[in-house]
C-alpha cells in the first residue's frame, strides 16, 4: 500500500463504466495509522469488511467519513429517502460529516489510505486517532477521461492536492500533464508524484479563495486545445466556478470534459456547505431534474 498505488488507469476504468457511476460503499472502518508523509499532511489508512464492496476504483473518488459528532460516542448511517437522498430518521445519531479523496486502495484487503491537509490554527485538526472505529460512505466518481483523452489540466490547492496526486499516479507515461497547485509551503510539494509527462507550476502561499485568486489567474494563462484534452479541478468553490466558466465557455471543453469538485468554502464549515447543498438537491428534485445526471449534479454544487 506504501509502494505504487494501486489505481487503474483513468482510461480503462471510464470505458467500464459510463461518467458518473461510482462503488456504493458504506462501512465502519478502524483507523489503522496515522503518518506525515510531507509535513502539513496527515496520510490516513483505514480498514473495514465493507470496503472489500470498492469497485470500481477511479482515481481521485471521493467519500465522506462519518465521524461521531461531539458528546455523541457513536454515529448511524444515514437512511435512503424517497427522494434519493440520504436522510437520519428521528432520533437517529448524526455524525460530523468530512469529505476526502481515495489516494490509495486496496478492495481486496478492505484498506483505504486517505491524505488530509492540516491547516495550523485552522478550525479542525484531525477529530480521530489511531485505533479510532469511525464511517466511511461513498463514492463519488473520480477522475474517468474520454478513453482518447493525452492531454489532462488539474488545478487544485492543497485540499486537492491529495486527489490530483492520485490522479498523476493513474496517468500512463505518455500523458501530457499540466497542473497548477498551491500550497502552503515548499515542502508540501513532496506529496505530488513524478510523471514524465508533467509540468507543473506551484505556487506557495495562503489559499485561494473567491472569484479572481492567484490560483485562478494562474490556470487562466494554460492554453488548453479542447480535442483530446480533460480537465479536473478542485479547490475553493468561488475559484472552481470560476476555473469551470473559463475552460467550457472561453476554451470550448464540453461539460463531460471538466470535472469540477468545490472541496470548501470560504467562510463555511463543511457542515453549514452540506445542508445548503441538500437544500439545493431537494429543491432540483422537487422540480423533476435527474440529481444522479453528473452535469446536473455539477450545476447544483458549484451553485451555477
Ligand atoms: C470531493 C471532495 C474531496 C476532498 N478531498 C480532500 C482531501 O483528500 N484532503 C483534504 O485535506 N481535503 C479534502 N477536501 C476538502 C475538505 O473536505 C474540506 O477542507 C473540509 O472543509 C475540511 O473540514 P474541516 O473540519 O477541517 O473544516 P470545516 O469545519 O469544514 O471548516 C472550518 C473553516 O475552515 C475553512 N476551510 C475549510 N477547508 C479549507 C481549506 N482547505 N483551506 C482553507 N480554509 C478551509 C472553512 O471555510 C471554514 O471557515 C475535499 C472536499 C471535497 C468536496
Amino acid at each position: 500500500m506504501n509502494g505504487a498505488p494501486t489505481l487503474p488507469s483513468p482510461a480503462r476504468a471510464a470505458e467500464a463504466r459510463p461518467r458518473g457511476y461510482a462503488a456504493r460503499v458504506a462501512s465502519r472502518v478502524t483507523v489503522e495509522s496515522i503518518v506525515q508523509p510531507v509535513p502539513g499532511f496527515a496520510r490516513v489508512t483505514v480498514a473495514g469488511e465493507g470496503l472489500t464492496a470498492y469497485d470500481p476504483v477511479l482515481p481521485a473518488d471521493a467519500f465522506k467519513l462519518l465521524l461521531p459528532a461531539p458528546g455523541d460516542d457513536g454515529f448511524d448511517f444515514p437512511q435512503r429517502g424517497a427522494d434519493g437522498l440520504p436522510a437520519w430518521p428521528q432520533g437517529a445519531r448524526r455524525p460530523i460529516l468530512r469529505p476526502y479523496a481515495v489516494r490509495d486502495a486496496d478492495p481486496a484487503a478492505g484498506r483505504i489510505v486517505f491524505d488530509v491537509a492540516l491547516r495550523p490554527g485552522g478550525a479542525a485538526p484531525l477529530r480521530f486517532a489511531a485505533g479510532d472505529e469511525i464511517g466511511l460512505a461513498g463514492m463519488r466518481h473520480g477522475y474517468a477521461p474520454a478513453s482518447g483523452a493525452t492531454r489532462h489540466l488539474l488545478v487544485g490547492d492543497r485540499s486537492a492536492l491529495p486527489a490530483i496526486a492520485a490522479i498523476v499516479a493513474s496517468l500512463p507515461a505518455a500523458a501530457r500533464v499540466t497542473a497548477v497547485l498551491e500550497v502552503a509551503a515548499e515542502e508540501e510539494r513532496g506529496l505530488l508524484p513524478a510523471h514524465p509527462g508533467l509540468a507543473a507550476e506551484w505556487l506557495v502561499g495562503p489559499a485561494s479563495a473567491g472569484a479572481g485568486s492567484p490560483l485562478e489567474q494562474a490556470a487562466r494563462t494554460v492554453a488548453v486545445p479542447a480535442a483530446g484534452a480533460h480537465a479536473w479541478i478542485g479547490g475553493e468553490v468561488g475559484v472552481v466556478r470560476a476555473l469551470h466558466a473559463h475552460l467550457t465557455a472561453a476554451l470550448g471543453l464540453s461539460l463531460a470534459q471538466v470535472h469540477a469538485v468545490p472541496c470548501w468554502e470560504r467562510g463555511r464549515t463543511a457542515d453549514e456547505r452540506d445542508a445548503a447543498m441538500l437544500e439545493r438537491y431537494r429543491a432540483a428534485a422537487a422540480r423533476g431534474r435527474d440529481v444522479a445526471d453528473p452535469d446536473v449534479a455539477d450545476a447544483i454544487e458549484l451553485g451555477a
